[in-house]
């Protein structure tokens, strides 16, 4: 097993993960189902979007040349239903939004902008060819590519997808996780408290980040500091396509997963990254299994998550970028670098005449789960950038807006 002497950097390991995370194959998903998943293929449309030339408002599609003047109204066009016969010059029909330009017809006239006599309608004022006609194909052309493989597919996609008429798409198929949490003191929420015992918190939590990234979770039981447990609880995540546990990857006597996972065919990739929280992070594989031993400390299991595991499933589910990805915001306060890791510091963020600033949070401990939650930022301090300023600029990841 690799020793924690040499400490990776935040990236070395990220490749080091991501080198393993292979595509998983893919299935069909109706569009409905979508939202969330990755397109394994690119995605072509069925049709022209709009398929016929629409009209962008109420009102009463004419021949250009004939505005301005008084019109006879010959047909009122319905939704859903081209007009029953060709437009005539001289003569207006009226029309909705979205309802179909009848040949003959090159501009509609919205109703704000014509007096309506019932029989006929009068248009005070010049109309341009083209005013308020959507062109055919005007958004997407039948059988051009639409989105691309690798793609995170979106509300915005799903929308894209069923209008251009696909029931279904290929995605990579969800990876299942099976996620374990390890310590003879930990106790489900609902139970009671013994003197020495805590609730515990990083299974739910790593269930929820790793859910809103596709995952299949799988809950195993917590396991006691006993090394049967723990070989028969790893043995079992092992069949996942990724086992994340938390716990038991330090230096303490009790600290058994790495040893009980090598006994078990797990070879170790890694141990320790340069980070804060998060330094006894462990990282192998068995076959085609991604194993992440992740830190107790609550809040070093949340910045773990954030930095490894997550990418790690976007990127078997084929993403193009899986790579967490920064932005970048203005400190409110100072933040000292530490000489030897990179940190992130729980933070929130907030747009202020017209700029992104970030507020460190009070209670930085790897422990401090509840202060955590005030967060929706983890602002990196490089280790070898120096001490920021109240007013200086940092990259930060987003929390929980996935
Ligand atoms: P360990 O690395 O197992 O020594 O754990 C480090 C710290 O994290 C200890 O204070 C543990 O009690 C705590 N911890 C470990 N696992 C959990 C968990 N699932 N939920 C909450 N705290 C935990
Ligand atoms: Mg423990």
């Amino acid at each position: 097993m690799a020793s924690m002497a040499t400490l990776l950097t935040i990236e070395e390991a990220l490749v080091l993960v991501l080198e393993r995370a292979r595509p998983l194959e893919s299935e069909d998903v109706p569009v409905e189902a979508a939202g969330g998943r990755i397109l394994a293929e690119d995605v072509r449309s069925l049709v022209d979007l709009p398929p016929f030339r629409s009209s962008a408002m109420d009102g009463f599609a004419v021949h250009h040349g004939d505005a301005p003047g008084r019109l006879p109204v010959v047909e009122r066009i319905p939704a859903g239903r081209p007009a029953g016969r060709r437009l005539v010059s001289g003569e207006a029909m009226g029309i909705a939004t979205g309802g179909s330009v009848p040949d003959g017809a090159d501009a509609v006239v919205p109703i704000e902008r014509v007096v309506d006599h019932g029989g006929e309608v009068e248009i005070p004022a010049t109309v341009a060819e083209n005013d308020n006609v959507r062109p055919i194909g005007g958004d997407v052309r039948a059988g051009d590519t639409v989105l691309v493989a690798g793609t995170l597919v979106g509300p915005a996609q799903v929308g894209a997808l069923a209008a251009v008429g696909l029931a279904s798409v290929r995605c990579a198929r969800r990876p299942r996780v099976a996620v374990l949490s390890t310590g003879s003191e930990l106790r489900r929420p609902g139970e009671v408290l013994e003197p020495g015992q805590i609730y515990e918190s990083n299974g739910p939590m790593i269930a929820a980040a790793l859910s809103q990234s596709g995952a299949q979770v799988e809950r195993l039981e917590l396991v006691a500091d006993d090394p049967e447990a723990h070989r028969d609880a790893l043995e079992r995540g092992l069949a996942a396509d990724v086992l994340v546990s938390s716990g038991g990857v330090s230096v303490g006597p009790h600290d058994l997963v790495r040893t009980v996972g090598a006994g078990l065919g797990v070879e170790e990739v890694f141990w320790g990254v340069a980070v804060k929280p998060g330094k006894p992070l462990a990282f192998g594989v068995r076959g085609q299994t991604l194993v992440f031993g992740l830190p107790g400390n609550p809040v070093s299991s949340l910045v773990a998550v954030e930095l490894f595991v997550r990418p790690a499933l976007l990127a078997l589910q084929g993403a193009d970028r899986p790579e967490p990805r920064y932005a970048y915001g203005r400190l409110t306060a100072p933040l000292r670098a530490s000489d030897s890791r990179d940190q992130l510091v729980r933070a929130r963020s907030r747009l202020e005449e017209g700029e992104i600033v970030l507020e460190p949070l009070s209670g930085q401990e790897s422990h401090m789960i509840a202060r955590a939650a005030g967060a929706n930022a983890l602002v990196l301090v490089r280790s070898a950038g120096g001490d920021l300023a109240a007013g200086d600029g940092a990259p930060y990841l987003r929390l929980g807006s996935y």
